[in-house]
């Protein structure tokens, strides 16, 4: 129910309409029976410096951003902190002290799944495919991991350099290499942890893996693929992973968990109710 002293949550981007975020959040904040509305803001970029001061003005507790505004916020904010720093992007802000703290738990929620098996992560190979925004928390989140290396693999050698050169002035220490898409068949053997960050198995290229299918046979023993595409779950990408029997994990746990620390920032508590936030979700995702 909204009253006169419902607190307001929301997300940002352009577009915004497909974001899944108002109803996980709202789920959220309904079973906490808290007096908060979670609600999608269409922001066109050239709009985002007044938006924000729009924010500040009717007391916006926080907010997430997405594209386009990952990046662009960032010299908008008060102060940015370290893991968003070294991802180069923000994900979530919130209002403290009449100042906007961005930080990024895109990180967060890709370990999240990550961290409930029982690995010695030191000598993992992590192997990502893609170098695009949802890489930069792959590769952040491999390192706080503790991987032995990342390599990254891509289709455009330019980006490939920029992508690496960008953690150069990161706090994060990162070993990575990068390799163009044709390299694949060579460094697949050593893939402990696979992971797909492109597009590629997403509507309408659903029935398109980013790895051919025969070259799921050279993964090494005990893999774990990860594809951080939710719908369809489980992708041909995973559904090839799976007749190899290595570990298989699809991009939900990801979106839950980056939405389940958001809130404990905004609403500073320990624990959310992620079940009913990963319910809401499977239901409108895979239950229609
Ligand atoms: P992005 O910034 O556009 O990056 C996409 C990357 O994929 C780029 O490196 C791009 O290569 C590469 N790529 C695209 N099509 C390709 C193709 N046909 N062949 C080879 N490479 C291709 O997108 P993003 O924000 O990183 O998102 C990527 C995926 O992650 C999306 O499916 C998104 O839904 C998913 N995601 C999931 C979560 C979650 O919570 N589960 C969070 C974030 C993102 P170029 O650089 O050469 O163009």
């Amino acid at each position: 129910m909204i009253t006169g002293t419902t607190k307001l949550l929301g997300v940002i981007g352009h577009p915004v309409e497909h974001s899944l975020s108002p109803l996980m959040h709202n789920a959220a904040l309904a079973k906490l029976g808290l007096n908060y509305v979670y609600l999608p803001f269409p922001i066109e970029p050239q709009n985002l410096a007044k938006a924000l001061d729009g924010f500040a003005a009717i007391g916006v507790v926080g907010f997430n951003a997405t594209i386009p505004h990952k990046q662009a916020i960032i010299p908008l904010l008060s102060e940015i902190e370290p893991i968003a720093q070294a991802v180069g992007a923000v994900n979530t802000v919130v209002r403290k002290n009449h100042r906007w703290i961005g930080t990024n738990t895109d990180v967060e929620g890709f370990i999240a799944p990550l961290q409930l098996l029982d690995r010695d992560w030191s000598q993992t190979v992590a192997v990502v495919l893609g170098n695009g925004g949802a890489a930069r928390a792959v590769v952040a989140g491999c390192t706080q991991l503790g991987c032995a290396s990342v390599d990254v693999v891509g289709r455009n050698l330019q980006k490939l350099e920029e992508f690496r050169d960008s953690w150069q002035d990161s706090p994060l220490v990162v070993n990575l290499q990068i390799h163009q898409w044709d390299a694949l068949p060579k460094i697949i053997d050593q893939a402990n942890l696979l992971i797909n960050t492109t597009p590629i198995g997403m509507y309408p290229q659903i029935e398109n893996s980013p790895l051919e299918p025969a070259l799921f046979a050279h993964l090494p023993k005990g893999a774990i693929v990860y594809d951080l595409i939710y719908t369809p779950s489980p992708t041909k990408f995973l559904q090839y992973a799976q007749t190899t029997g290595v570990i298989a994990i699809d991009g939900l746990e990801m979106l839950v968990q980056q939405g389940a620390a958001a809130l404990k920032i905004w609403l500073q508590r320990e624990t959310v109710p992620v079940d009913v936030m990963r319910q809401t979700l499977q239901q409108q995702l895979y239950q229609k």
